[in-house]
């Protein structure tokens, strides 16, 4: 039998995907069987969702017809798309048999998602301002351009997420939450931060990570709700570049990384292959849940606040609670891959991580919830920076250690299944 050989690259990148797969996380009960799509299309042996939009066709879609016959045909669409995984899930049908179509339906999500920018809905705040046009702001002040503060391979996230060669992460500056301890506040309160990025720079840039061998292509901010337009549009063009798109190179943060490019880590049958996960504040339109659902592989949602006071008061965010609840609920009927975040916060324990868990408990059981410790006190909390806000001087210190272990026992109680995710790193001597 004749022996492949491999230069060394070439073999680092076959064992550190290996490694990934590999891993034993994905044998531990809490994780076994709740990212197997993720895991699958990660791998490269399921194709990514919008590889099989492009297989569903569309009648076509032109310039003069009415939004709401793009949701008729969206909806169409959609069945068609459920009925066509299902297959390729069940194994009566080969991604190999289907061919691409044109118009698919990425064309009608594309279309669907520059109307939506003209009258704004893409979240909660449901400005309808029309954001091609300029003339008037709503609440996030964007007009049409999506900006990027960096990309590059995030070695921080979950260890499923960020696995041996780190999840490929985007932060598009801006948010539609005002959250006055934001760890991001560079990028997401200052509009202008970051370079603008058009669809094609920021498709170029998902190319990059993922040949370079992220895991996934992990959609952050800011908040990547807001630019939704870009997002949708880049995705449509997702493929195997063959040119540079340089001005993408600009906010590459580790540039300086040898990061071999090599189109093994993104191949499924002749396509360039990776999973998209979507790290949001949830605090999203249901339009955009529906624009979303075949679009996202692995959903890695926030889940902050117990109630709408807290979230008025620490993010001037109304509606908070049922807009948020609602949408993770929608995502674990969906049956979809997702991975829940809660930041413990000093002084509401009581207030929101206990309401947080419960109505997990109850309406997602079993889920992957990750109860993060780090919070510490930024932006208006942290009485060294100049936007310092007396009035939040109750969020202006780190959970204590009772409080964290606090969020711990109540998560036991409620069977929460949190201690893989959680606690991969270590358990820091913590006894719940
Ligand atoms: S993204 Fe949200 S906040 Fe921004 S204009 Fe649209 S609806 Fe308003």
């Amino acid at each position: 039998m004749k022996r492949e050989s491999f230069s060394t690259p070439e073999l680092i990148i076959l064992l550190e995907m290996a490694g990934f797969a590999s891993l034993q996380v994905w044998q531990t009960p809490g994780i076994k069987g709740k990212l197997d799509w993720y895991y699958a299309v990660s791998n490269n042996r399921m194709p990514a969702k919008y590889l099989l939009c492009r297989r569903v066709a569309v009648e076509n879609i032109g310039p003069n017809i009415t939004e709401e016959e793009l949701w008729k045909i969206h909806e169409e669409a959609a069945d068609e798309f459920a009925k066509l995984r299902r297959e390729i899930l069940d194994g009566d049908i080969s991604f190999k048999e289907l061919e691409a179509q044109k118009p698919n339906f990425l064309d009608v999500k594309v279309a669907l998602v520059k109307r939506m920018l003209r009258r704004c809905n893409f979240c909660r705040w449901n400005c309808r301002v029309d954001r091609a046009a300029g003339r008037k702001h709503g609440t996030c002040q964007l007009e049409s351009e999506s900006r990027v503060s960096s990309y590059f391979h995030h070695m921080g996230e979950e260890l499923p997420i960020r696995g041996t060669r780190g999840s490929g992460t985007i932060f598009f500056t801006s948010c539609n939450m005002r959250c006055v301890f934001c760890q991001n506040a560079d990028i997401s309160h200052d509009k202008g931060s970051g370079v603008v990025f058009t669809p094609q720079a920021l498709a170029w840039a998902m190319w990059q990570l993922r040949m370079e061998g992220c895991h996934n292509i992990n959609l952050v901010g800011g908040e990547p709700t807001i630019h939704l337009h870009t997002i949708v549009e880049a995705i449509s063009m997702l493929k195997f570049f063959r040119e540079v798109v340089p001005e993408a190179l600009d906010v590459k943060a580790d540039a300086y990384y040898p990061y071999p490019l090599d189109p093994r880590n993104a191949y499924y049958e002749g396509e360039f292959n990776t999973p998209i996960l979507w790290n949001s504040n949830m605090y999203m339109s249901g339009e955009t849940m529906k624009i979303l659902k075949e679009l996202v592989d692995i959903w890695l949602p926030d889940f902050k606040f117990g109630n709408n006071r807290c979230a008025v008061h620490l993010s001037r965010t109304p509606w908070y609670f049922e807009t948020v609840a609602e949408n993770h609920k929608t995502i674990y009927d969906w049956g979809e891959d997702i991975v829940i975040r809660h930041l413990v916060m000093p002084g509401h324990v009581e207030c929101c991580t206990k309401p947080v868990l419960e109505w997990i408990a109850e309406n997602m059981p079993d889920t992957p919830v990750n109860i993060m410790d780090q919070y510490h006190p930024d932006c208006y909390c942290n009485p060294a920076d100049p936007r310092y806000d007396k009035r939040y001087s109750d969020m202006a210190r780190h959970p204590t250690r009772e409080e964290i272990i606090e969020s711990y026992r109540i998560a036991k109680k409620l069977g929460i299944n949190f201690e893989e995710i959680t606690f991969e790193k270590s358990l820091r001597g913590i006894r719940i």
